[in-house]
């Protein structure tokens, strides 16, 4: 075997694994173009500066998770790790801010991220996501949940759990840092030296740590939740009541941190019961200062991601509807002059007929094609045994009828059930 393999964490999705992605990738064009979400898809890697302006300097992602290199002209630029950042500048390069208001897009793309690669965490990556620009009321969160939801749900991801929280608006969220700082300082005795490290930096990750003594001192922490300002607090509670509404259970998480800092009031994450340590399987959140940060206009905006593989994971093997072979065509290693020719003419004008159609390509003996046809679930076979004279067998019925050539493809479309 060659010592070449595909690079740490990163994998080939062959065509069993294809088959479902694509059925995944129906899915989301249903649930999402029903709601007037359009498909965008922006380049695979950006100036480097967008996702550290973006994303946020403090963040992980930005601080040890970016592949970035030089583009040979002296420009750092970065494998996309996330597809909001990217949106957003495309949202402003194009000018969408002139268009009906809001703007909905959705993708499915792939993402890189620098992390340790284990079971549902990977450097190379697929999300699917959506996003609606330029509207601001909680309407709009509630239809992004509301399309997430229905997107796992419809992909068959079991064990799932809605955790929900609002992180109050720029103003009301660093008043809230500094509380969250101040008291975390007063409490260093009892965090780990990683997040007494990070206090200044971002103070909300240390809800986040595993260490058992840290997660005892936060217990005693402020909570985001308990000091949004009114017309926050009136914000999510609209979300939330337009959850219940739509039958949607979740549970209030004033702890729930995710890695991007661009959020601002709404915040959600799913969960599935059926993944291990990487439980989370898509979430989102409002980032209305994200926009102007990025040098558009003030604009509101709300999105989500979801993770193609976590989601396929944590659904198990959905079945997939089976490829259907219509005709397999088969070349007796006895045939005559020609009948390669007639055969790989045959194959070809099958599928211009519009029938699903295979050659023999791999030189077996006739009954080795026979076997592989209906391995192949092929309904004929064609046996070209004399270019002038083939033998259609339908192996379904067993019987097998001699043709001229130009009567095997009509022959098939009057028996085929899906012509
Ligand atoms: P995020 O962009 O970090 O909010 O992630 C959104 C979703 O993408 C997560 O819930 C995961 O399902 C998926 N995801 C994030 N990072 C990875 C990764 N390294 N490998 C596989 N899936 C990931």
């Amino acid at each position: 075997m060659s010592s070449l393999q595909a690079p740490r964490g990163t994998f080939d999705v062959l065509p069993p694994d294809a088959a479902q992605r694509l059925v995944l990738e129906e899915q989301a064009r249903r649930i999402l173009g029903a709601a007037g979400y359009g498909r965008i898809e922006t380049p695979t890697y950006e100036a480097t500066e967008l996702f550290a302006r973006g994303v946020g300097e403090a963040t992980d992602i930005v601080q040890k998770e970016m592949y970035s290199f030089d583009d040979g002209a002296g420009r750092s630029m970065t494998l996309r790790p996330e597809g909001t950042a990217p949106i957003c500048r495309a949202y402003i390069e194009h000018g969408m801010h002139k268009q009906p208001q809001p703007v909905k897009l959705w993708y499915l793309s792939s993402f890189f991220r620098a992390e340790a690669p284990q079971k549902g965490r990977y450097r190379q990556f697929w999300q699917v996501g959506a996003e609606a620009i330029g509207a601001a009321g909680p309407e709009t969160d509630a239809e992004l949940i509301v399309l997430l939801y229905d997107l796992l749900q419809a992909v068959g991801v079991k064990g799932l759990q809605l955790r929900l929280s609002s992180l109050g608006t720029a103003q009301t969220r660093r008043e809230y840092r500094e509380e969250l700082a101040a008291y975390l300082h007063a409490h260093e005795d009892g965090l780990s030296h990683e997040v007494i490290g990070r206090i200044d930096l971002n103070p909300m990750r240390a809800f986040d740590a595993d260490d058992a003594r840290t997660r005892e001192t936060m217990r005693g922490a402020p909570l985001m939740l308990d000091r949004l300002a009114p017309d926050d607090a009136e914000h999510f509670e609209s979300v939330k009541a337009l959850l219940n509404d739509a039958g949607i259970r979740y549970e209030l998480d004033p702890t729930l941190v995710r890695g991007l800092d661009y959020y601002a009031r709404t915040l959600w994450e799913f969960t599935s019961d059926a993944l291990g340590a990487q439980s989370a399987v898509g979430g989102g959140g409002r980032y209305d200062g994200l926009i102007e940060q990025l040098g558009g206009p003030p604009t509101p905006g709300v999105g989500w991601a979801a993770g193609v593989e976590r989601m396929l994971l944590s659904a198990g093997q959905q079945p997939i509807a089976a490829n259907v072979v219509d005709l397999f065509v088969a070349i007796p290693p006895s045939s005559g002059e020609g009948a390669s020719q007639a055969a790989f003419k045959l194959a070809n004008d099958a599928r211009r007929a519009g029938l699903s159609a295979q050659l023999e390509l791999a030189g077996r003996g006739l009954k080795g094609q026979l076997k592989h046809a209906d391995r192949l679930g092929a309904r004929y076979v064609a046996i070209i045994g004399d270019p002038m004279q083939i033998s259609l067998k339908d192996m379904e019925a067993g019987d097998q009828t001699e043709l001229a050539p130009e009567s095997v493809i009509p022959t098939i479309l009057r028996g085929s059930r899906i012509a």
